[in-house]
């Protein structure tokens, strides 16, 4: 099950890496409700995210979650071990779950993942494209797999390399049909590459011309003479080399 449980979750961060650029250490913002699940299932948080996730990990919080009234003595001491991060809701307190969520605006540009116990919050954090979630199931801590939002978005963007390319192409014929951007742009590459090629090739005959016949000699002698000494003081005498050196 804990090699299984490890795979799917290597899967899940590996799609977020690629579609959505996240790097170590890893951003987890957490929230009271969690760590009180944390609390009860005896799950060390600190110790199990960078095992689970297999890389750094940032343990970070709000200054709001943080001194959420509703907030238990025992989660706030695990809290207050994380980085908190600034947010405007100090003075006008709103929802922990709404904080969260404005930590994370349309697109996650942060690159947070959320731990949270709270179905509310997950429901409209799956609406945000990139959003990886961390749940307490049956005594341990689970990265939720992609939402729909999250794939949605990938799929759009594969797209979108899929359509631009012909989108290019029937740019180029338009082009062509008019008879002026292409012609132009074509011509002036080809006479590049005719100057390119031609200094090189020059080069190449001069360097295999001229320095190999003497190298050739040089390197001959000296290597024969170092062969002779070695084979010298290796055949005549039996002690290691150092101690004549
Ligand atoms: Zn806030």
């Amino acid at each position: 099950m804990k090699i299984k449980r490890q795979k799917q979750a290597k899967k899940n961060i590996s799609f977020y890496k690629y579609n959505f650029s996240f790097r170590e250490p890893f951003q987890i913002l957490v929230d009271g409700t969690f760590c009180q699940a944390a609390l009860k299932n005896k799950i060390q948080i600190k110790e199990q995210m960078p095992k689970y996730l297999m890389g750094e990990v940032q343990l970070c919080t709000t200054k709001l979650v943080l001194n959420c009234e509703q907030m238990l003595y025992g989660a706030k001491l695990i809290l207050q071990r994380y980085q908190v991060r600034k947010c405007a809701h100090f003075k006008d307190p709103i929802p922990a779950s709404e904080c969260l969520l404005s930590m994370l605006g349309k697109t996650n540009p942060h690159h947070y993942f959320i731990a949270t116990q709270d179905h509310t919050l997950t429901t409209s954090l799956k609406e945000i494209p990139g959003v990886p979630l961390f749940y307490i199931i049956l005594n341990t801590i689970v990265l939720d797999k992609p939402s729909e939002a999250s794939l949605d978005y990938v799929q759009k963007v594969q797209l979108g390399e899929l359509v631009s390319p012909t989108q290019q192409e029937s740019i180029r014929s338009l082009k062509e049909e008019q008879g002026l951007g292409p012609r132009d742009t074509e011509r002036r590459p080809r006479k590049r590459k005719r100057k390119g090629p031609n200094p090189l090739s020059c080069l190449k005959k001069k360097k295999k011309a001229e320095p190999t016949p003497p190298k050739k000699t040089e390197d001959g002698q000296k290597k024969k003479r170092s062969r002779h000494k070695r084979r010298k003081s290796s055949g005549v005498v039996t002690a290691p080399a150092a101690p004549h050196q």
